[in-house]
C-alpha cells in the first residue's frame, strides 16, 4: 500500500494517513470503524456505490474519474457556441468542426463534445486559425496514453519526455492551460495511480504534474493537498528523511527542495504567509549547504554549477518576494529581504544574466530590491533615492531588452511611477514586478510537516 491523494476520511473529512483503514471492497478510506459504519448506515456508502467504486478500479481511480469528468464538462461548456459571438478567453468550436484525432463531432459512447483554444492552435500569430486543434479531451488523453505505452519511446525517452503529451499539444507544442490542463492533470494521475509501488517515481511525477495543473488554475488548496501526498510518497520510500541525518542522493535532495518550494508558493497564495516564509527559509538553507562554493568546485560540470547557482538565487528571490509581500508589512522582514537581495545583487546579475533561462528574474530582483525599500516606513531619503535609481535603471534595461509593451517592463514602469508620485508610502500594488512562477518541476522532499503519519500499524478492515 502506498500513499495516494485521498488524504481525508470519506465520512467526516478529517485528515488521515495513507495507512488508515479502508473498505475492504472498494478501498474507500476512513479515520476508523465508527465512521465507516456510520457512513454505511446513513446511505453515504451503500452497496451499489461500493460496487461502482470497485468496478471503476478503487477509490482513488473513482475520485480521479469524477474530477476529470468535471473538468472536461467545464471545458466543453466554455467552448460551446451559444449562437452569439462573444469574446472569451478560450475559442468556441466552429459549426461543423470535428475532432482532429477521431474525426467525429461527438464521442458516440459518452456524448462528449469538442474543445478548442486551450493551447496555441486556434491562434496563429494573431490570425484566427478556425478549427485547428479542435479535439475531444478524451482523444488527447488516448494520444498521451498510447505515447506512454509505446515500447520504442519507453526505451529511450526519459520520464519527462514521456509526460510531454499530458502537458502540451502535439500540433502546436504549447502547454495546455485552463480546464483542459486540469483535465489532463487528472487523466495523467488516473493513468499512473495504480502503477506498481516500485514505480513510485512515475507515480510521483504524475502527482506533481496534477498539482501543478491545479495550482496554475487557482485550485490552491487541492494543489497543496496533493503536494502533501507527494511528500508522503517520498517519505514512505526514503525513511531516512525523517531522521536528523538523511542519507539521500543529490538528485533526491534537489527534487525535495523543488517540491518544498512549490508548497511554499502555494501556501503564500492561500494566505498562509508565515508558513510559506519559514519553508522558503529552509529551502534556502538547504541550498546554501548543498551548493556551497568549496563543495561545488571540481565536483560539478560548469553546466551543473550554473544550474545550482541559478537554483539558489531563485530561492533567495522566492523568499524575498514572500517577505516583501507579507501582510501586514513587517519592517524587519523588509530589511531582511533588502539585505539578502543587496548581498547577492552582483551574483544575480552575473548568473541570471542573458545566458540564463531565468533572465527575466534579474529584473524582478532589482524590482524587489526597490520594493523592499519603498514599502519600509523607516526608509530615509537616501534609501528612497537609491531605490528610485535602481527601479529607473531596471525599467530602462527592461525597455531595451523586452520592449515597451512587455508585461515585465510595464510592471517596472509602474514601480518607477509610484516612486515618483508618492513618498515613503508607496505600497501601491500596481508596481509589483512579477513574482517568480511556482516551480512546478517534477520534484521530491526533505521532510514533512503536512502529512503527519501518526497512525502507523492501525488495522485494516480486511
Ligand atoms: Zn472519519
Ligand atoms: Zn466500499
Ligand atoms: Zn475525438
Ligand atoms: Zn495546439
Amino acid at each position: 500500500m502506498t500513499p495516494g491523494i485521498l488524504t481525508t476520511c470519506a465520512a467526516c473529512a478529517v485528515p488521515i494517513p495513507y495507512t488508515a483503514p479502508r473498505c475492504s471492497k472498494c478501498h474507500t478510506r476512513y479515520c476508523g470503524q465508527a465512521c465507516q459504519t456510520q457512513h454505511w448506515n446513513t446511505g453515504g456508502h451503500n452497496r451499489p456505490l461500493c460496487k461502482r467504486i470497485k468496478r471503476a478500479g478503487g477509490a482513488e481511480k473513482f475520485h480521479a474519474n469524477q474530477k476529470y469528468d468535471e473538468a472536461v464538462a467545464e471545458a466543453v461548456e466554455k467552448c460551446a457556441f451559444h449562437g452569439a459571438l462573444v469574446a472569451q478567453a478560450t475559442g468556441y468550436v466552429p459549426e461543423g468542426a470535428t475532432c482532429y484525432i477521431c474525426t467525429e463531432a461527438v464521442v458516440q459512447r459518452t456524448g462528449e463534445g469538442l474543445v478548442n483554444g486551450f493551447c496555441a492552435c486556434g491562434d496563429r500569430d494573431g490570425v484566427d486559425a478556425g478549427a485547428m486543434g479542435v479535439a475531444h479531451v478524451s482523444c488527447l488523453v488516448r494520444q498521451a496514453e498510447v505515447a506512454m505505452d509505446d515500447e520504442m519511446s519507453r526505451s529511450w525517452a526519459s520520464t519527462q519526455d514521456r509526460f510531454r503529451l499530458w502537458e502540451s499539444c502535439r500540433l502546436c507544442g504549447k502547454r495546455y492551460h485552463g480546464d483542459v490542463q486540469r483535465a489532463m492533470g487528472w487523466a495523467c494521475w488516473r493513468a499512473h495511480l495504480s502503477k506498481q509501488p516500485a514505480d513510485h517515481f512515475v507515480r510521483r511525477a504524475a502527482m506533481d504534474m496534477l498539482a501543478g495543473s491545479l495550482a496554475e488554475n487557482g485550485f490552491h488548496q487541492e494543489a497543496l493537498d496533493i503536494y502533501g501526498a507527494s511528500l508522503a510518497i517520498v517519505n514512505h520510500h526514503n525513511p531516512s528523511l525523517l531522521t536528523d541525518r538523511p542519507a539521500i542522493s543529490f538528485d533526491l535532495a534537489q527534487s525535495c527542495m523543488a517540491l518544498q518550494t512549490n508548497i511554499a508558493n502555494t501556501l503564500m497564495l492561500l494566505g498562509r504567509q508565515d508558513e510559506a516564509i519559514s519553508r522558503h527559509r529552509r529551502v534556502l538553507a538547504g541550498k546554501e549547504f548543498m551548493f556551497r562554493e568549496d563543495g561545488m568546485r571540481g565536483v560539478f560540470t560548469p553546466i551543473v554549477a550554473q544550474t545550482c547557482a541559478e537554483d539558489k538565487l531563485i530561492s533567495i528571490l522566492n523568499l524575498c518576494t514572500a517577505l516583501i509581500e507579507r501582510e501586514p508589512t513587517s519592517g524587519a522582514m523588509l530589511r531582511e529581504a533588502r539585505s539578502l537581495l543587496r548581498a547577492n545583487m552582483a551574483d544575480a546579475q552575473r548568473v541570471l544574466g542573458p545566458n540564463s533561462k531565468y533572465h527575466e528574474y534579474s529584473f524582478s530582483w532589482r524590482g524587489n530590491y526597490a520594493r523592499s525599500i519603498f514599502f519600509d516606513e523607516d526608509a530615509d531619503e537616501a534609501d528612497l533615492r537609491e531605490a528610485g535609481e535602481v527601479a529607473d535603471a531596471a525599467y530602462e534595461a527592461a525597455r531595451q531588452t523586452f520592449g515597451e509593451d512587455h508585461p515585465l517592463t510595464e510592471k517596472l514602469e509602474g514601480l518607477v511611477y509610484d516612486s515618483e508620485h508618492s513618498d515613503s508610502e508607496s505600497t501601491a500594488d500596481g508596481g509589483a514586478p512579477p513574482e517568480p512562477d511556482a516551480d512546478h518541476d517534477v520534484a521530491r522532499t526533505m521532510q514533512d510537516e503536512i502529512n503527519v503519519d501518526d497512525a502507523r500499524g492501525r488495522p485494516e478492515f480486511n
